[in-house]
């Protein structure tokens, strides 16, 4: 595995659509888990065009373990939610966001298999990010206040 470059937000890619993978192989996992070591230690979740793939590829891991999702979409969601998020092509920045309380994903795996997974607080939050990252959305498009943090 291999850690791969984050973009940031000036670079234009981040306002692409990501396309759909028509098969998941060897190529494609090997994406994963470059994007998984890329993001484990610093965030809970990465885009495959937070790296400049424009795939609908995503790795998310809120710290239970490591979710693979190959042309995510989300199919159900319930209540909502308003807390904090920030986003690694967005450093320093951080923001109130209304998301879902619960979101239902339905995707590929690993193995190309489908399987769906319903993700409540924080995971709900991730799914939700990470796609909208898939359709060249920013968090910061969203956001209804700015949060300063001291460090
Ligand atoms: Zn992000």
């Amino acid at each position: 595995m291999a850690k791969r470059t984050i973009v940031t937000k000036e670079d234009p890619v981040l306002r692409k659509k990501s396309r759909p993978v028509e098969k998941v192989d060897d190529r494609i996992r090997i994406l994963l888990d470059d994007m998984y070591d890329t993001m484990k230690e610093v965030g809970v979740g990465l885009a495959a065009v937070q790296v400049g793939i424009l795939r609908r590829v995503v790795v998310i891991d809120i710290g239970d373990g490591r979710i693979d999702l190959v042309n995510p979409e989300i199919i159900a969601t319930e209540g909502e939610q308003e807390e904090i998020e920030g986003c690694l092509s967005c450093p320093g920045e951080n923001g109130y966001i209304l998301r879902p309380l619960k979101a239902t994903v339905k995707a590929l795996d690993y193995n190309g298999n489908e399987f769906t997974m319903t993700g409540e607080g924080l995971l709900a939050r991730a799914f939700c990010h990470e796609i909208d990252h898939l359709d060249g959305i920013l968090f910061l498009d969203k956001v209804t206040e700015m949060v300063e943090f001291d460090d």
